[in-house]
């Protein structure tokens, strides 16, 4: 069937179309500008912003497939974790599509959609393949084996901020406009990576192997802004934001390679928002085309939070034979990463 995948976890409001693996089109609507004045997303405001993009984004997505509403034969939806209000929309929209069209209704894990994003892209993953999710609020390296399911093996996370919050926080303390990750990524083109020397935390030989920590290095990139202030010059915004860039990708890559390796798997799969950056896909490429590892890493628009990520665990799911969710499906603003794969009810057995 085709499976209709709606996604409202954020500020993105994303419809997407998937039928055996296949992505057939997508839409996908952000409130982003309405959130830039306040520096972050609000909660209200993504909610109300969801409710009036929802049905013209669906339709679009349908319009760019070529289909209508009565070819969908399952809908999918982002359960958590996310905001609140934000996912009821989507839960709420994607039962009034599914029970007035009959089909069945499933609910997804955000972050198994950002997994699953690189199947649309080459096909079904490996099995085992290591997994680097990188978004605004995961940082983790997971050991992945079928993705409708297997649980996914935690190999490590970040201990403190994600990687994309760092984007972010130092994107602010530069003065760069919000988004900060894609403003950084800008910047970065005309910087010097080498101008600013930041740390490359929890890199050490003693260190834990697969955990990662960013908030030293946003307070580093803070403290050189700072100092850059008081000595009465305007720190080098291109060269902050390529050295901050660096330090990131240095250590997001490093990690995943290394945990390739240790584990003697063969592909690595990088996806969430920072999977976007250049300098973290240039880096992916560049050590695992020397460590002979294949990398996979989604086209941009997949990257981002998308529709049609949880339109291919849909589609994984109802291949796998799994139950549908109940008709009182609710939200979970916090499901735990463990939950990933795919849906609890999948993994049940
Ligand atoms: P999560 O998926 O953890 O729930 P989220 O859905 O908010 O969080 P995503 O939409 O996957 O996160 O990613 C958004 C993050 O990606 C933001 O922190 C944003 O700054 C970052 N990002 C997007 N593009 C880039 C880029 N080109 N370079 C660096 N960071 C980027
Ligand atoms: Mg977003
Ligand atoms: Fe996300």
């Amino acid at each position: 069937p085709v499976v209709l995948g709606i996604e409202s976890s954020c500020d993105e409001t994303g419809a997407g179309l998937v039928r055996d693996g296949v992505l057939l089109g997508q839409a996908v609507a952000s409130s982003m500008d309405e959130h830039a004045r306040y520096g972050g997303v609000v909660p209200e405001i993504a909610a109300r912003a969801h409710l009036h993009a929802m049905a013209p984004v669906v339709d679009e997505a349908l319009r760019r497939a070529g289909l209508t509403l009565a070819d969908v034969g399952a809908v999918a939806v982002t359960t958590g974790p996310g905001l609140a209000g934000a996912l009821q929309i989507g839960v709420a929209a994607a039962k009034a599509y599914a029970f007035s069209l009959g089909v069945p209704l499933y609910g997804v894990h955000h972050l198994a959609g950002h997994v699953a994003a690189a199947t649309l892209d080459g096909g079904p993953l490996p099995d085992p393949c290591v997994v680097l999710i990188v978004s605004g609020g995961h940082t983790s390296l997971l050991l992945v084996r079928d993705l409708a399911r297997d649980p996914v093996v935690h190999l490590g996370d970040t201990l403190d901020d994600a990687a994309g919050e760092c984007f972010d926080k130092v994107a602010r303390i530069l003065r760069l406009p919000y988004p900060g990750g894609p403003a950084i990524d800008r910047a970065a083109r005309d910087g010097d990576r080498r101008a600013v020397r930041l740390p490359r935390p929890l890199s050490g030989p003693n260190d834990p192997p697969y955990a990662f920590s960013f908030s030293g290095l946003k307070t580093a990139a803070a403290r050189w802004v700072e100092a850059q202030r008081a000595a009465g010059t305007e720190p080098n915004v291109p060269d902050a934001a390529a050295a901050l860039q660096e330090a990131i990708a240095d250590v997001l890559t490093r990690k995943a390679v290394r945990a390739c390796l240790d584990h003697g798997i063969g592909t690595l799969v990088v996806v969430g928002g920072v999977a976007a950056n250049s300098r973290v896909r240039e880096l992916a490429e560049r050590r695992c085309a020397s460590a002979g590892i294949t990398l996979r890493v989604p086209p941009l628009r997949l990257c981002t939070d998308n529709g049609a990520m949880v339109a291919a665990v849909g589609d994984l799911l109802v291949r796998a034979g799994a139950e549908p969710a109940p008709a009182d499906l609710s939200v979970d603003p916090s499901a735990p990463l463990e939950a990933a794969a795919l849906t609890p009810r999948a993994t049940a057995m």
